[in-house]
Order: structure tokens, then C-alpha cells, then sequence
């Protein structure tokens, strides 16, 4: 069990700039994902794409932006944990609350802070019979732990950026990887695809242009997949499928954790950007109040109010100081490591 003084839910932009903001008040936090790497939206649906509305930067990628968010919070040491779900809150005598994750993480702070965007990302899954039977043993939809792929045969579906990029990631892990994508076009970026082609080429990775259209299996386990192309159907004996073909996002279990909510959002006061329980805070885009809009700008200014709140549950006896990052001496020491 972890405990601490602030639970992220969420590392999107404003999840990120919450560590930020908590941290200049000398708290303590813990960010859960359920997506491998930080960014939210800006990393998952536009990593390449200028945003133009961030004040005092007049352009940047929302790569870009999620990188220098984690260079800036560096300094406050976060502890990550990616590839894990919010799953289950239950409120602690004491005024503290405990966190559970759907692989049974467990935490307890004082304060919680939902930061979950549009909810979590889960798996577009692919229209093949029976494929089911297999999640989680055989089939996945994300790369959890690399090592579990180590001397497997792997396939992996999909033309965008996490196929390619685990295309090639895992050709020294996996004992042999296969792409197979329906068309030559691809929605990665090229550079991944030029790589991944300069592999193939080589004999270091399979490129298979066709349609996975069955699994097959050997008693409960999985043994190959059926792939149909234009000369027809070919059988790929395998040991792991990797079907990476998009993310929705759904509310998903910040949706149970017992707050009210108006039109699918967590309704919250714009004082402390506090929901309906009493040290549970909801920030960006998951949100809802008066007058709300979904930008970034906006969860960075709510992150910022959130923060003074928190401070107040997590250290009850301590007078709260404002300070500005330009004239605090212990602020500057520590954000000067940056
Ligand atoms: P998100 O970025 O959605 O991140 C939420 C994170 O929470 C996700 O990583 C998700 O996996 C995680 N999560 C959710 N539930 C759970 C759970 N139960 N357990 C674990 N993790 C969970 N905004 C602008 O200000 N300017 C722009 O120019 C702009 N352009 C955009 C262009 C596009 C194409 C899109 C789609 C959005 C754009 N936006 C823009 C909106 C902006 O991206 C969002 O306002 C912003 O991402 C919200 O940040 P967030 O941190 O609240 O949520």
C-alpha cells in the first residue's frame, strides 16, 4: 500500500501540471495511467500537431508541450505509474481516501485528484470471432510488460503509431515480430514506417499486407491467427496477437467512485475545483461548472486553485503561504535543478 499526500487520476496535460502546482506546496504525488506514457489527448491524438493557445508559448507540438510539462515538474519527483486504471475509491476514517487499481495498486492520501480527461482510452477491438476467449492471455491491446513478450512469437495488427512503434521495439525482445496491416499506406509516421520496411527488407521483422480474420486455437490456448490476402488465406502460428488499432475514450470507473455528475461530467465548485466529496477534486477536462471550457488553459488555472485546497487536507497543522516562483528562495533552489 502507498501512501501519500495527493493521488493524480490521469497524466494528461492538466494531471501533469497538478504535480506542478501541489508541488510548489511542498506535497507529495503519485500520477496513475492506464495509457503507457504521459500527455493524455495531446500524446495519443494530435503528438505532431501545433497548439497555439498555450500562453507564452506561441507554438508547440503536443508532444512538445507534454515534455517540457515533465521536464517542469521533474524537480517534485512524481512517481508514475502507467498502464494501471483508477478503478475503485472508498472514503477512510480520518478524512482519507483509498485508491484501487484494476492490477491492484493501492493507495491513500488525504487528497485525490480526478484529472481524467474525457475518461480512460480503452481498445477499438477487431471484428474477429471468438477473440475474446483470449484477452489477456494471448491477446492484447497494450504492451504492459515487455518482458512477457521475450522469446514469444508475436503479431501485431494495426497501421498506426503504437503498431510500428512496437514493431520495431520488439524485434530483439520477441523470437520473431509479424506486421500485418491491411493496406501500404499507414497512419504512423513515416519515419517509423521507413524503419520498420528497412527491417523487413533486412530479415529482421515479417510484413504480411492482408486482414487478420481468425484466431485459432490449440485446446485454451492461442496458437495462430488466420490472415486473409489477395492470394488468399495464409495461417500464422503465434504465441502472442497484438491487435493495435486505435483508442476511444470512455468515462469509465471515475464514473463509480460515488461524485455527482451532469451530462458525464464531474461537477465541481470553481473555488476549489472541489466535486460532491469532501477531498476528492476534479480538474481539466473531466469536469463541469458554469461557464466551463475544455482547454488546456483552463485545467492548468484549476490545477493551481485545487492545490491550495488539498494543501489544507494534507497538512491540517501548517499555515498556508502563497509565494511567487520568482522571489521564493527555496522555490528557486529547487526549480533551478530543471
Ligand atoms: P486528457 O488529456 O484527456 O488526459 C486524461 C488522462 O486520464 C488520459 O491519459 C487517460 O488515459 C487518463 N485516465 C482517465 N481515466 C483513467 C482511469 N480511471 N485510470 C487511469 N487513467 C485514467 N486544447 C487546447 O487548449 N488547445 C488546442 O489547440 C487543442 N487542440 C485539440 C486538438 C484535438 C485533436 C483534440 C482531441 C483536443 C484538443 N484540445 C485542445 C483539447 C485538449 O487536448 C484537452 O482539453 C486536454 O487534453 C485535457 O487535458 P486533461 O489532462 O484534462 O485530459
Amino acid at each position: 500500500m502507498i501512501q501519500t499526500d495527493a493521488i493524480i487520476v490521469g497524466a494528461g496535460p492538466v494531471g501533469l501540471f497538478a504535480v506542478f502546482e501541489l508541488g510548489l506546496l511542498g506535497l507529495r504525488t503519485h500520477v496513475i495511467d492506464v495509457l503507457d506514457k504521459p500527455g493524455g489527448q495531446c500524446a495519443e491524438f494530435y503528438p505532431e500537431k501545433p497548439i497555439y493557445d498555450i500562453p507564452g508559448l506561441p507554438a508547440c507540438t503536443g508532444q512538445e508541450l507534454t515534455d517540457n510539462l515533465m521536464r517542469q515538474i521533474r524537480p517534485f519527483e512524481p512517481v508514475f505509474h502507467f498502464g494501471t486504471c483508477a478503478q475503485r475509491l472508498e472514503e477512510l476514517p480520518g478524512s482519507r481516501w483509498r485508491l484501487t487499481t484494476d492490477d491492484g495498486l493501492v493507495f491513500e492520501a488525504p487528497a485525490i485528484v480526478v484529472a481524467a480527461g474525457g475518461g480512460s482510452f480503452t481498445p477499438k477491438k477487431p471484428p474477429i470471432p471468438g477473440i475474446e476467449r483470449f484477452e489477456g492471455h494471448g491477446v492484447d491491446y497494450a504492451v504492459r510488460r515487455i518482458e512477457a513478450l521475450r522469446g514469444q512469437r508475436v503479431v501485431i495488427s494495426g497501421g498506426g503509431d503504437s503498431a510500428l512503434d512496437w514493431t520495431i521495439a520488439l524485434r530483439d525482445v520477441a523470437s520473431r515480430v509479424t506486421l500485418v496491416h491491411r493496406r501500404t499506406e499507414f497512419r504512423a509516421a513515416p519515419d517509423s514506417v521507413r524503419r520498420m520496411m528497412a527491417l523487413a527488407e533486412q530479415g529482421q521483422i515479417d510484413f504480411l499486407l492482408g486482414e487478420v480474420n481468425s484466431v485459432q486455437a490449440d485446446g485454451s490456448e492461442l496458437c495462430g491467427i488466420g490472415v486473409r490476402t489477395e492470394g488468399g488465406l495464409v495461417d500464422l502460428p503465434c504465441d502472442r496477437f497484438l491487435p493495435f488499432f486505435g483508442l476511444t475514450m470512455k468515462m469509465g470507473p471515475v464514473g463509480e467512485f460515488g461524485l455527482a455528475l451532469q451530462g458525464g461530467r464531474i461537477v465541481v465548485d470553481t473555488e476549489k475545483f472541489e466535486s460532491s466529496r469532501r477531498g476528492v477534486f476534479a480538474i481539466g477536462d473531466i469536469n463541469h461548472y458554469p461557464g466551463k471550457l475544455k482547454l488546456i488553459l483552463s485545467g492548468f488555472h484549476e490545477a493551481a486553485l485545487m492545490a491550495q485546497q488539498a494543501f489544507r487536507y494534507a497538512r491540517p497543522e501548517e499555515r498556508l503561504l502563497f509565494q511567487y516562483t520568482t522571489t521564493s528562495t527555496r522555490l528557486k533552489e529547487k526549480l533551478e535543478t530543471t
